[in-house]
């Protein structure tokens, strides 16, 4: 575990050497979140933290951003998708629109949290993400720094090597605030419609759009281009938030 949080805190400094006000960290408050939160916080990095209100996450989200506010008296920056696409979107496909197709689901996820996420980048130079090697065959060839061909910038991974495991034992034994709906078998957690608890044995992101084939459901939209579908390995390539 040491030399894992040593890795995590140097790729963290780096970052900051490296592009200052230009990063930003887009945090998805999951599991990732509270050592990523922690480790900055330890660093004395004062990197930009915000996160993306799709106005469908779960409460426990809510409370564990508010935990963290408290805790850390971090200024997390909230940021909404646009009121105007939203409400285009479910005059044209209804609320529950994710649920009738992968093409469906993908547009939510655009309007929800891609357009939010490319203008909070905007300007930006590079960005921190939760994502661990673990986390799915596609996920296993990410690098500590990448080039990010979907928003033209550098993406960081400071827990690639994390396992969940690690993960929660890092919570439970530095005791800081942690999405509570990990107690409950979640590991990726992203809006409350869209995710579920997983089994033991299943896949992490088992517990995303369960209802989609593997293929389709295999990420959120965040680290893809929409137009070429998912850009990986190679050192190219959203836990994704
Ligand atoms: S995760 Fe579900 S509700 Fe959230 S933006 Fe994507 S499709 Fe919409």
């Amino acid at each position: 575990m040491d030399e894992l949080i040593k890795e995590t805190l140097s790729i963290l400094r780096m970052a900051w050497a490296k592009h200052g006000d230009g990063l930003v960290y887009p945090c998805s408050f999951g599991g990732e979140s509270s050592v990523l939160l922690d480790l900055i916080h330890q660093a004395e990095l004062p990197i930009p933290v915000l996160t993306l209100d799709t106005g469908r996450l779960p409460q426990a989200t809510y409370d564990f951003i508010d935990e963290v506010r408290a805790f850390y008296g971090l200024n997390v920056q909230v940021v909404f998708p646009d009121c105007r696409e939203v409400e285009k979107m479910v005059r044209e496909h209804g609320v529950n629109l994710f649920r009738q197709s992968p093409e469906m689901r993908r547009l939510c996820c655009e309007i929800r949290k891609v357009h939010p996420l490319k203008r909070v980048l905007a300007g930006r130079s590079a960005w921190i993400t939760g994502r661990r090697r673990e986390q799915s065959p596609d996920r296993k060839s990410i690098q500590a720094e990448e080039h990010d061909a979907v928003y033209g910038l550098t993406k960081y991974n400071p827990l690639l090597n994390w396992t969940w495991d690690q993960v929660r034992a890092y919570i439970s034994q530095r005791k800081i605030p942690y999405n509570r709906l990990i107690d409950q078998h979640y590991v990726s957690i992203g809006c409350e419609c869209c995710t579920r608890p997983i089994t033991v044995g299943e896949d992490p992101r088992a517990g995303r759009w369960w209802w989609e084939s593997e293929e389709a459901a295999a990420e959120c939209g965040l680290h893809m281009d929409p137009l070429r579908g998912y850009v990986g390995g190679e050192g190219l390539e959203g836990e994704g938030i």
